[in-house]
């Protein structure tokens, strides 16, 4: 009866634990004074990492905090140098903005930090766009849960408006890999730093796996 008991669980549960839910959870237009630098604690706190989609005009201002990003075990993306919408500008100018990103990356993290993921500003992209960072050995990294973070940072309750939405959202999904946006820098980020830690813990409540990027991409 026992062994029948356990063939049944087995049968059961095995198929769904080879269906993980999985989520990674991405930070876009840092690096910025203190704001990532919290962020990154949470992670450590909660043993997760997350991937940051970095300016190159953050970088250049504040090279120590990409090094601790790095130091904490989470990945760098290039988010462009200025933040222009990419698909007003012309190819040659679109390169510019992630050469220029990836050389400074590189001058201060050094070679073995490989930059493959980009997202674009805005998150406005078009097939000439993609096709043009593809060239440059990029891979476009869009959401599937956008948290409006930006959106409620100037809203009273802004961390609850975030916490609400990002759930919902993952709820209605309902998908086995999810990718969210949030913002550490672009302006005061209180608000995504307070709803990190609850978002993070409902997830996990929820069954997901806390994964990197490269994860979320393998199948
Ligand atoms: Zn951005």
């Amino acid at each position: 009866m026992k062994r029948l008991i356990l063939g049944l669980f087995l049968l059961v549960f095995l198929p769904l634990s080879a269906n993980e839910k999985i989520v990674a959870l991405t930070f876009d237009d840092g690096p910025w004074l203190k704001q990532t630098e919290k962020i990154l604690k949470i992670l450590d706190k909660y043993k997760v990492k997350a991937t940051f989609f970095v300016l190159g005009c953050q970088v250049k201002r504040y090279p120590e905090i990409l090094r601790k990003i790095v130091k904490q075990g989470s990945e760098i993306g290039n988010h462009t140098y200025y933040h222009p919408d990419l698909t007003k500008l012309k190819n040659k100018q679109i390169k510019k903005e992630v050469l220029e990103t990836e050389k400074l990356i590189k001058k201060i993290v050094g070679d073995s930090v490989k930059l493959t993921y980009f997202r674009p500003p805005y998150l406005s992209i078009n097939k000439r766009v993609e096709k043009v960072l593809n060239s440059l050995g990029y891979k476009v990294i869009m959401q599937t849960i956008d948290s409006n973070d930006w959106y409620y940072a100037r809203k009273k309750d802004g961390s609850k408006l975030i916490v609400k939405r990002v759930l919902r959202l993952i709820d209605k999904s309902n998908k086995d890999k999810e990718i969210i946006v949030f913002h550490d820098g672009g302006g005061n980020r209180k608000a995504t730093i307070q709803a990190l830690p609850i978002i993070i813990k409902e997830l996990q409540k929820r069954g997901y796996k806390i994964v990197s990027l490269k994860e979320i991409l393998k199948n």
